[in-house]
């Protein structure tokens, strides 16, 4: 799975509607202090489904709302889209009938987050289980959180057996196993 796109609408300090494309390679994302860095990150965090609101640096899911600044007002919602490129179909089965996958998911105040897969509505628990198995998602290793090597290093054995379980990619099983556990 390949990410092509990121797109932002009133997501945190993106009031403003932004399109970014991801090329092949290596992408860098520079810029001064408090200019937004660390946002787009939580912002790839938070259309795989991170649910919770610590990870994003706010109280509640709702803080990663514009909250306006003196010459803006707040926004009501956030927006965040990836756009993934799908073409060698390794989307679980039922997300697999297309060479792009389009995820939307939109928090609105006082109503919560929805999702969307390819424009039909989707559970938060199948987008986060559409990235269970690839190596990604909100919880995935490879989104290194500023602070986190910190965190790593001082983490209590089991914390840190987590974070080592995530790295080898098992963590999707467990999931899983919960899942059919629940059914
Ligand atoms: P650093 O280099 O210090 O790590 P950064 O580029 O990672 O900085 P971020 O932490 O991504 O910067 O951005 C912080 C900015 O985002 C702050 O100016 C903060 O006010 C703004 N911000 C965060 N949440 C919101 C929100 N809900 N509404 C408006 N602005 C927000
Ligand atoms: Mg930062």
């Amino acid at each position: 799975m390949r990410f092509n796109r990121l797109k932002l609408n009133g997501f945190k300090s993106f009031v403003d509607p932004t399109d970014l494309v991801i090329a092949d390679g290596l992408t860098g994302v520079v810029g001064p202090n408090g200019c937004g860095k660390s946002n787009l990150l939580e912002a790839l965090r938070w259309v795989m489904g991170e649910n919770r609101a610590k990870a994003m640096r706010g109280a509640g899911m709702e803080d990663v709302i514009f909250a306006g600044t003196s010459g803006r007002g707040a926004r009501n919602f956030a927006e965040v889209i990836i756009q993934i490129d799908n073409s060698e179909r390794l989307a679980p089965s039922g997300f697999n009938d297309s060479d792009i996958l389009e995820i939307v998911r939109r928090i609105t105040r006082d109503a919560g987050s929805a999702y969307k897969v390819n424009g039909k509505d989707v559970r938060a628990r199948d987008v986060q289980m559409l990235f269970a198995d690839a190596s990604t998602g909100a919880h995935s290793p490879a989104l290194v959180r500023q602070g986190q090597i910190a965190e790593l290093i001082n983490a209590k054995p089991k914390n840190r057996r987590r974070i080592l379980e995530e790295a080898a990619g098992i963590s999707g099983l467990y999931q899983r196993r919960h899942e059919a556990e629940l059914k």
